[in-house]
């Protein structure tokens, strides 16, 4: 296929999943242009991986699929057919980025530069290839193609269009929600959104706590209730913030907090010893109790926990300033339930300015996981984060653009 005035492929939205889209379709030698509403390409790019970008995880696909939550199944054909092995291989000798691992898999670039991977990406396109400024809010179906309107009426005309406007999350670098808008006009279904991998803020009675320990991490049980029932939980590091938690775990319970947990009563239990039952903890203070009653009781349970975590909960139990020999058993049962089971309460759902995801997204039913083609629509092909696909955090989201990037463009060359 060679160069024309109208480009073969229209790839809408310059983020991770439309620039890896780009990249396959240069190596190919098909004409495409991609059309990017902000001023430059792969903006939230930049900020992955504090500023670093875990770009993948050297995981095999069957474990890596795992990671994607409901979308495990869905995902796993794009992930066979480039897995981060490819994406390796990729990204060191076609884009020549040289990569590292770190902790559990996690890939890096050695510069440790998230720019590295951006500008990277842009040269190998080319930046004749890229559209600035295009802010597409229409797409029209013509015969034998697709033409891509912009709000200030300019258009481009492609045989083909891949989709790639991203979702909700961190708004500021360009993904708003427009996308679902102009899926939705195309009568594509949009499932609920929902923040993912987001800090979660506590109730302003529960922010005295996490606010006097701000900044304090510890590895802990976490788990969500909502109206008493337990809706996940999970194991990790869990970091106190002014405004609440955050830190992996919560990031992974953030996805199933309801969007009307206002009107419920929800809330995330930390076990801060959750390989000791609650009776093994309780025979533990007891026996400790016992043997150094002039010891303050928060020293002893600084055994567990970071010693200002462990004032808060004796504070929370009504023990605080108290020597061990002093505790009743009610106040012991206080400070063991602070170490086991302390609850601190959601008002509001967390927001999409500190989500690094969105759940939800265009249904899967209606995208073909094999290629990424529309059901409804031939030819368009959806990708990245507008669809309902999230993952965990350690490089799965950038693999699933880079796995989804990748079928598209291949079922494109037929
Ligand atoms: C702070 C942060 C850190 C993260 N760290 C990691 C990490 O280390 N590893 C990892 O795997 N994932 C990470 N993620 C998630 C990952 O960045 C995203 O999943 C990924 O960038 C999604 O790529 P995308 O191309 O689908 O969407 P985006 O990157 O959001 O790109 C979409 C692009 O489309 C453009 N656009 C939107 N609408 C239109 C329109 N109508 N017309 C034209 N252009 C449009 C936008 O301007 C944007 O440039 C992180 C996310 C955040 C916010």
């Amino acid at each position: 296929m060679g160069e024309k005035k109208d480009p073969e492929v229209i790839i809408v939205g310059g983020g991770a999943a439309g620039l890896f889209a780009g990249c396959f379709l240069k190596r190919a030698g098909v004409a495409f242009r991609v059309l990017e509403r902000g001023d430059r390409p792969g903006r939230k790019l930049l900020l992955t991986g504090h500023g670093r970008c875990n770009i993948t995880n050297r995981k095999d696909p069957r474990i890596l699929k795992e990671g994607y939550h409901e979308a495990g199944s869905y995902i796993y054909s794009a992930l066979k057919s480039f897995s981060p092995e490819d994406a390796i291989r990729f990204i060191e000798n076609e884009l020549g980025v040289e990569l590292k691992e770190e902790d559990n898999g996690r890939m890096f670039p050695v510069s440790d530069s998230a720019e590295s991977i951006r500008s990277a990406l842009v040269d190998y396109i080319g930046k004749e290839n890229i559209i600035t400024g295009f802010c597409c809010t229409d797409i029209i179906r013509e015969t034998g193609g697709y033409t891509a309107v912009s709000d200030d009426g300019r258009s481009v005309t492609g045989s083909r269009i891949i989709l790639a406007c991203g979702g909700r999350s961190f708004p500021e670098t360009g993904s708003d929600g427009l996308s679902y808008e102009v899926a939705g006009k195309l009568g594509h279904t949009i499932t609920p959104l929902i923040p993912a991998l987001s800090a979660v803020d506590v109730c302003a009675a529960d922010r005295e706590f996490t606010s006097a320990v701000s900044g304090v991490s510890v590895n802990a049980g976490a788990s969500l209730y909502c109206e008493s029932r337990k809706r996940a939980s999970g194991l990790g590091s869990v970091l106190f913030t002014h405004r609440g938690l955050s830190g992996p775990v919560i990031g992974e319970l953030s996805r199933e907090i309801p969007r009307d947990i206002a009107a419920s009563d929800g809330w995330i239990e930390l076990d801060f010893t959750p390989h000791r039952t609650e009776q093994e903890l309780d025979r533990e203070l007891l026996e400790q109790m016992n043997s150094h009653p002039d010891a303050k009781i928060t020293t002893l349970a600084s055994k567990y926990v970071p010693s200002s975590v462990a004032d808060k909960i004796g504070q929370r139990a009504g023990v605080t300033d108290l020597r061990a020999g002093m505790v009743t058993r009610d106040g012991r049962k206080e400070l063991l339930k602070g170490l086991k089971h302390l609850e601190l309460h959601i008002d509001n759902p967390p927001a999409y300015e500190t989500a690094y995801v969105t759940r939800g997204g265009v249904a899967l039913k209606e995208i073909k996981r094999e290629t990424m083609e529309s059901k409804i629509l031939p030819g368009m092909y959806i990708i990245g984060e507008m669809i309902d696909i999230d993952g965990v955090s350690g490089g799965y989201n950038l693999q699933a653009c880079m796995s989804e990037a990748f079928i598209a463009v291949r079922d494109i060359m037929g």
